[in-house]
C-alpha cells in the first residue's frame, strides 16, 4: 500500500508539474485517483466561504455537468457533515444513513458505498474528498489510510486555485551576467561539524532578495520571454525533483510542500503577469518575478482567510526557486542548461538557511554548506551534523563575494574555506578528503558497540538523530541506540499535525531499525524551533514563552495523539519517552495524568502498546536542577541538554553567532552544575543520567563528563568515533580528580590546560 500511495503521489505530482491551470490539473488527479484506488467515483468539493457551502469542483465518476452546480450547506448531507464535524466518513449504503441527501443532477442513485475526508490545511477544511462505489461495502481501511494521506495534496490544489482566482478577479538593455572574475581567498568560520568538503558552489539565495532587488530593464523580451521558458522549466524540474527526494528518501518530509510550489510555477495568472513585465514594461525576468512578487504579497496580506494568507510562504519560496533557476541559467551563459541539484557535489552558501530549506535540498549531492548567519548549535548546524555534511557557520559577507560554479573546499577542523584554490592546494586536500574517508570506513567495520573506561566502567554511547534515513549510521558508527530522537522535525517540514497513523510509521521505522533502544523525545516546539502547525501567537520572546513541555500540556489533542502514537510504536522495541524543557514537577504530574489516559484508552480499545517504556526528562532548564531531588523519584532517567542548559544559565542566545566563540562549556560554573547533577544522580543509582548536548561531541569534555557521572553519551553518530577513542585513556577516578580540579580552577583556560595536559599525558 506504501508504494502505491507512493505512485499516486508521483502521479498526482505529474499532472500538476504539466497541467496549463489548476482545474485542469484537478481533473486529471481526480481521474488518477479513481483509477489508482480502483473506485468508481472520486470527486472533490471546496468550500464557499461567502456562501458556508460546499461546492462539486472537480468528478470522475458523476456527471460533469453537475461541476460548479452540486451545492451542500456546511453540514447538510454526509459530505457536508464531513466538512462541519471534520470527520471521516466511511458507510455501505449511504441513502439509508441519517442525513443523506441526493442530488440527482449528479446520477449517483447506483453508488452504494460512500467515503468522505475532510480536506484540512493548517488546521482549516477547505473542502471535501470523496469516493464511491457501487457494491454495498464500507472502504477497507487502507484505503482510508491512502485517503488520508493523499488529503493535504488536494488540499494544496483546492488552495491555489482560490488564491488565483481571487487574485485574476482583481488584477488586471541587454542582458548583463552578474558573474564577478574568479578570485582564490580564504575565510573563517566556525565549524558546526568538522571534516572536509570540496564541491562547487551553490548559492541559496537569501528569501530577502525578493524585497532587496531594484528596477531592472532589458532591450530585448524576445530573449529575455526564451530566458523565462527556460527558467520555469528548470524551476519546475527542481521542484519535481525536490519533492521525489523527499517522498524517497526522508520519510518524514511532505510532497505537499512541493506540490503547492509546483502548482504555482503552474499557474496561469501568475506567468501571464511576469510575461506582462517583461513585454510591457521590459522588465528583466529577475525584476519582472520580483515586482509580481511583491504584487501578490500585498494581495495574500489583504486576504481574510488566514489560511490561504499563510500561502503566501509558498508562493515566496516558488518565486524564489523562479529566481534562482534564473541565475543558473545567466551565470552558466549556456542554452541548454542542466542544472539540478542532483548530480556532483555541492557546497551550499546561504546567508541563512532554515532546518525546511536544507530538507528540502537534493541531500545526496549537499557535501558542504556554508552560512553568513547561525551558530554551531543551531537546528540547521544539528541536521548538518545528523547529515554527516560538514558546515561552516557565521562566515559573513562570503555571499557577495562568490560566484555559482566556483570551487569551494571545507576545512572543518581548522574552521576555514578555501575558495577557488591553486591547483596545488586543491590536490592536497582532495589527498586529505580521500584519507579522511577511508579512515571512517576502517574505524566503522571493526566498531563494537561496548566501550569502558581503564578500570571497566562503561559509557553508553548512543546516537542523536531527527531523521528515519539517520538509523543507518548507529551500526556504521557503534551506536548502543538512540539516546536523542528530535521528533520536532517530523513536524517542522509540515504546515499541518501529521496523523496519528504518519507518526505511528515514522516511529516504527525508527524503532525497528535502530541499534538498541529508542529515547524518543517529545515534540519540542516553540523558542527556535518554529512548528508552523502549533505556532502560538506572537510573543515578545518566544524563547521564555510557551514552548516544549509546557506547549504540549496546553495543547492536550495534540499531545494524545503523539503519545498513541508513540506507545503503539512502542510494541516494537525498548523506547524511552523524554519530555523537553521541564522546569517543575508539576508539569510531569500534568503530563503523566495525560499519558495514564491515553494508556487507559488504548487498553479499552485492545490496541497493542509497549507498555515497558522508560519515562524521563530533559534537564535544560536551570530550575529543574534545583527541583531535582523531588523529580528524581518521578522518573526512570533524565538527559543534560547542554545547549539550552548553557543558554539559560549564561543568559547567551545559543543561535547567535556572535555567541558562538562564548558557549564555553568549559567555564567552572557549568562544570559545578553538571557535577551537581552528577552528585543527586549518584544517590540513585537505578536512574540513568544522560547528555545529549552539543557538548558531549567535544572529546575535551569527555573526562570531565566521565568524572561527573554521566554514564549514556548520546551525539551525532559520526562523532561516536572520536569519542570512543578517549574513554578507555582515563580510569573513573582520574576523571573525578580532574573534575574536582577543573571546578575549582580560575577559569575555562586553565580547566582546557588541565585537559590538554592530560590528553598529551597519554598521548591522545
Ligand atoms: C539541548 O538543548 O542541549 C538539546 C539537546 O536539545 P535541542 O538542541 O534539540 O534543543
Ligand atoms: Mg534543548
Amino acid at each position: 500500500m506504501a508504494e502505491k500511495l507512493l505512485q499516486l503521489l508521483r502521479n498526482i505530482s505529474e499532472v500538476i508539474a504539466h497541467a496549463d491551470d489548476n482545474a485542469v490539473a484537478l481533473s486529471r488527479v481526480v481521474r488518477i485517483l479513481a483509477q489508482g484506488l480502483e473506485v468508481d467515483v472520486c470527486s472533490v468539493y471546496e468550500h464557499d466561504m461567502t456562501k458556508d457551502s460546499l461546492v462539486l469542483l472537480a468528478t470522475h465518476g458523476l456527471k460533469a455537468s453537475a461541476i460548479g452546480k452540486v451545492e451542500m450547506r456546511s453540514g447538510e448531507g454526509l459530505t457536508g457533515k464531513c466538512f462541519k464535524d471534520n470527520i471521516v466518513i466511511n458507510v455501505a449504503n449511504p441513502s439509508r444513513k441519517p442525513g443523506y441527501k441526493y442530488f440527482k443532477s449528479t446520477g449517483e442513485e447506483r453508488f452504494k458505498s460512500f467515503m468522505a475526508i475532510p480536506l484540512v490545511m493548517a488546521g482549516s477544511c477547505v473542502g471535501v474528498f470523496t469516493l464511491q462505489r457501487t457494491v454495498a461495502e464500507k472502504f477497507h481501511d487502507q484505503i482510508v489510510d491512502v485517503g488520508r494521506s493523499l488529503a493535504p495534496q488536494l488540499a494544496n490544489l483546492i488552495i491555489n486555485a482560490e488564491i488565483f482566482k481571487t487574485f485574476a478577479k482583481s488584477s488586471p538593455e541587454k542582458l548583463v551576467s552578474k558573474n564577478r572574475a574568479k578570485q582564490s581567498f580564504v575565510m573563517h568560520g566556525s565549524a558546526a561539524n568538522s571534516g572536509f568538503a570540496k564541491g562547487q558552489i551553490f548559492k541559496y539565495l537569501a528569501n530577502n532578495r525578493l524585497d532587496e532587488m531594484e528596477h531592472e530593464i532589458h532591450s530585448d523580451s524576445g530573449q529575455e520571454l526564451i530566458f523565462f521558458d527556460h527558467a520555469l522549466q528548470l524551476a519546475r524540474a527542481n521542484t519535481l525533483e525536490l519533492e521525489y527526494k523527499a517522498l524517497s528518501m526522508i520519510s518524514e518530509a511532505d510532497a505537499s510542500i512541493f506540490n503547492s510550489h509546483l502548482l504555482i510555477l503552474e499557474d496561469k495568472t501568475v506567468i501571464d503577469a511576469i510575461k506582462r513585465e517583461i513585454t510591457d514594461e521590459h522588465h528583466t525576468l529577475e525584476f519582472s518575478v520580483v515586482v509580481v512578487y511583491r504584487r501578490f504579497r500585498k494581495k495574500f496580506i489583504s486576504l481574510d482567510n488566514q489560511v490561504l494568507r499563510e500561502r503566501l510562504a509558498d508562493f515566496k519560496d516558488a518565486m524564489m526557486r523562479l529566481l534562482e533557476s534564473a541565475g543558473f541559467i545567466r551565470e552558466k551563459r549556456q542554452d541548454e542548461f542542466s542544472f539540478t541539484g542532483t548530480s556532483g557535489s555541492w557546497i551550499i552558501f546561504a546567508s541563512e538557511l532554515l532546518p525546511s530549506d536544507l530538507i528540502r535540498m537534493p541531500l545526496d549531492n549537499v557535501v558542504g554548506i556554508v552560512c553568513e548567519k547561525g551558530g554551531v548549535t543551531s537546528h540547521v548546524a544539528i541536521l548538518a551534523k545528523a547529515f554527516s555534511i560538514p558546515a561552516l557557520m557565521g562566515v559573513k559577507g562570503i555571499i557577495d563575494r562568490v560566484n555559482n560554479y566556483d570551487t569551494a573546499i571545507i576545512d572543518g577542523y581548522a574552521e576555514k574555506l578555501l575558495i577557488n584554490p591553486d591547483s596545488e592546494i586543491e590536490k592536497e586536500f582532495v589527498k586529505l578528503l580521500e584519507a579522511a574517508e577511508s579512515e571512517d570506513a576502517a574505524i566503522s567495520e571493526n566498531a563494537s558497540p561496548q566501550i569502558f573506561t581503564a578500570d571497566g566502567y562503561e559509557i553508553v554511547c548512543k546516537a542523536n538523530i531527527s531523521l528515519i534515513s539517520e538509523t543507518n549510521l548507529l551500526k556504521k558508527y557503534g551506536a548502543s541506540g538512540i539516546g536523542l530522537y528530535r521528533t520536532e522535525f517530523l513536524f517542522m517540514i509540515r504546515d499541518y499535525l501529521p496523523s496519528e497513523e504518519t507518526q505511528f510509521d515514522i516511529f516504527t521505522k525508527v524503532i525497528r531499525t535502530s541499534n538498541g533502544d529508542v529515547t524518543l523525545r517529545l515534540l519540542d516546539a516553540g523558542g527556535d524551533k518554529q512548528v508552523v502547525p502549533v505556532a502560538v501567537s506572537h510573543e515578545d520572546n518566544p524563547a521564555l514563552g510557551l514552548r516544549g513541555i509546557r506547549l504540549l500540556n496546553a495543547y492536550p489533542d495534540l499531545l494524545r495523539t503523539h503519545l498513541r502514537a508513540i506507545l503503539r510504536a512502542g510494541q516494537f522495541g525498548k523506547i524511552k519517552i523524554m519530555l523537553p524543557m521541564i522546569s517543575t514537577l508539576s508539569e510531569i504530574e500534568q503530563f503523566r495524568k495525560l499519558l495514564n489516559k491515553v494508556e487507559q484508552e488504548l487498553q479499552a480499545k485492545k490496541i497493542v502498546y509497549g507498555s515497558d517504556y522508560e519515562l524521563g526528562i530533559m534537564i535544560e532548564v536551570p530550575s529543574v536542577i534545583f527541583n531535582l531531588p523531588k523529580i528524581i523519584q518521578i522518573i526512570d532517567f533524565a538527559s543534560i541538554g547542554t545547549n539550552d542548559l548553557f543558554q539559560f544559565t549564561f543568559a547567551r542566545d545559543r543561535e547567535s553567532d556572535d555567541n558562538q566563540q562564548n558557549m564555553d562549556y568549559f567555564d567552572p560554573a557549568f562544570l559545578r552544575i553538571l557535577s551537581k547533577i552528577g552528585r543527586i544522580f549518584s544517590d540513585h543509582p537505578d536512574k540513568e543520567l544522560a547528555i545529549c548536548g552539543e557538548m558531549v561531541s567535544n572529546p575535551l569534555a569527555t573526562p570531565l563528563l566521565i568524572g561527573a557521572g554521566i554514564h549514556s553519551f548520546s551525539m551525532p553518530a559520526k562523532l561516536i568515533t572520536d569519542i570512543r577513542k578517549i574513554i578507555p585513556a582515563f580510569s573513573l577516578a582520574e576523571c573525578k580528580t580532574m573534575l574536582n580540579n577543573a571546578v575549582d580552577s580560575v577559569d575555562s583556560n586553565k580547566v582546557i590546560a588541565i585537559i590538554k595536559q592530560s590528553f598529551s599525558d597519554r598521548k591522545l
